[in-house]
């Protein structure tokens, strides 16, 4: 079985989507396998990454090296669109960055201006029929469109523009339905910015977006601007848009500013010149505290904190308000690592390594037949039994989210010969589902949504548990009078959430 691509716009081929097989595009491999998370992987899925270029030569390379810098925000499919002032072309495809755009592939994308798109699904089936870009042509015009985030009104943005429920493949594909619909509605062709500011206030909910034609680009960041999304310049008259800075970084950007919350974009050849389609009013900060904890990488900048030092003063503040009488402290790669930095610090209790992380297990592993959750956990996580045998451990994570994880890890460090686990997670408990772009499940799987701190303790198998509070947790971000969503930590949503969020269900303990 081959891999697809999917192709729209390319000069030479027909207008609508062509499929082409993985070896026939790139030479390489076929994978039958399936990519989408199985059951046996615990974890989470996170979002999605967006980047946008304009005036660069070779626009499709500088998105595929910022979208490489933004992997780790979605690993099930990813994209690049391309336009050169007459055409604009998309490919996307299943995997990896680095397996969908080998050279050949990007030799197809010809053109000065770019957006890419790493996804994981949130909203929508888990299908290469929901990889981004989203391409449409209207109003005598192609244009596509990127999307980190997750729109929470989707049943009544389609009931109002009569749309039968499954007439859409995710909420990201809605919005450019609607915004086609706009263009097509206005006949005033080639206002694609206009279109896009009408369709706007209608929407709830996160986004990040990024949207060109076959000239210009286009970014927006939702009121509350809940998903980052930051400007950079590349060198004397190229911009860069991307969702977090080490795509700046690595595209050889230099960072301006951060898109404010309910701000438009609109890069042309005069440079970005900014729109504002909401009522001041609406307009409210709450950019995700989970992209400090956890989602955004160590040498992300968000609110002009680099993450590594934020997280490393969760740690140290956790240490403040958590101590533990442990002989060696240690974190849980990779996410782990700075809070046990600064809690080893603070404490002033050695910090070593005892736990390696395996660097080549993506989110791709498939199980090979059943295995148990332990077994699962080793895949990714093995012990330093010379390291921690005998030992008294403070062990630091970031987060408990379902609890498999944590408690097949605390399983494996017994079993390597520990003496006591006292487990210290850098954020409060997480009981909340995230309804703006992070698939967190239902409440009941949620593992402190249904049980108290000392019953998760005992589900984990921990001597001991203690979370780091809201008020510590802000203080460590380094800006702690910013605006923040914490609703996963709070049940405080700043908008409507599509369900009602039920009561607990209690979970079995072990
Ligand atoms: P669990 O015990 O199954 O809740 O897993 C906890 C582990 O999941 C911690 O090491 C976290 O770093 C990690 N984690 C937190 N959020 C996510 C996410 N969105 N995707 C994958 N892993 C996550």
């Amino acid at each position: 079985m081959s891999r697809p691509l999917i192709i729209e716009g390319l000069p030479g081929q027909p207008p609508s989507s062509i499929e082409l097989s993985c070896e026939e595009a790139a030479g390489r491999r076929a994978r039958s396998t399936t990519l989408a998370p199985t059951d046996s992987d615990p974890k989470l899925r996170e979002h999605c990454g967006v980047v946008a270029i304009h005036n660069h030569p070779e626009a499709s390379r500088q998105a595929y090296l910022a979208l490489y810098a933004l992997q780790h925000r979605g690993q099930e499919s990813a994209g690049i669109a391309t336009a050169d002032g007459a055409h604009l072309s998309n490919i996307k495809g299943m995997g990896l960055v680095s397996e969908i755009f080998t050279d050949d592939v990007l030799e197809r994308l010809r053109g000065h201006l770019a957006i890419g798109h790493t996804r994981y699904s949130t909203a929508g089936a888990s299908s290469w029929h929901n990889a981004q870009p989203v391409y449409r042509h209207a109003g005598g015009m192609p244009f596509a469109v990127g999307h980190n985030g997750n729109l929470t009104n989707t049943a009544a943005l389609a009931d109002e523009a009569g749309m039968l429920p499954g007439t859409f493949g995710s909420d990201s594909d809605l919005l450019a339905e609607l915004v086609a619909r706009r263009l097509e509605g206005s006949g005033r062709a080639g206002d694609l910015a206009d279109a896009v500011c009408e369709v706007l206030p209608s929407l709830a909910g996160a986004f990040s977006l990024v949207i060109c034609d076959r000239d210009r680009l286009i970014g927006v960041r939702d009121p509350h601007g809940f998903r980052p999304l930051s400007l950079g310049r590349l060198g004397d008259d190229g911009w860069v848009l991307a969702s977090e800075t080490p795509a700046l970084d690595i595209a050889g950007a230099i960072w301006v500013r951060d898109v404010d919350p309910g701000e438009v974009v609109v890069i042309d050849g005069d440079g970005p010149a900014s729109r504002h389609p909401w009522p001041a009013g609406a307009v409210e900060p709450r950019l995700c505290l989970f992209e400090f904890v956890y989602l955004a990488r160590p040498d992300s900048r968000l609110y002009g904190q680099e993450l590594q030092g934020a997280r490393v003063r969760m740690g140290e503040l956790l240490a403040r308000s958590a101590p533990a009488a442990a002989d060696l402290v240690i974190g849980v790669p990779d996410s782990g690592i700075p809070a046990a930095e600064g809690f080893a610090r603070r404490s002033g209790i050695p910090y070593a390594t005892g736990l390696v992380r395996n660097r080549y297990i993506g989110r791709t592993f498939i199980t090979p037949g059943q295995s148990d959750r332990v077994q699962g956990v080793r895949r990714k996580l093995n012990p330093l039994r010379g390291v921690i045998e005998g030992k008294v451990l403070a062990v630091v994570d970031d987060s408990i989210v379902r609890g498999t994880t944590t408690a097949a890890m605390v399983g494996m460090l017994r079993e390597a010969g520990a003496r006591e686990v006292h487990l210290r997670i850098s954020s409060p408990p997480y009981r909340w589902p995230c309804y703006y772009g992070l698939d967190t499940g239902t409440r009941a799987q949620l593992i402190a949504a249904n049980l108290s701190v000392s019953e998760v303790e005992e589900y984990v198998g921990a001597d001991s548990l203690a979370y780091l509070g809201l008020d510590d947790l802000k203080e460590a971000t380094g800006a702690p009078l910013a605006g923040f969503c914490d609703a996963c930590l709070t049940g405080d949503y700043p908008t409507e959430v599509p369900v009602a969020v039920g009561r607990p269900l209690a979970l079995p303990v072990p």
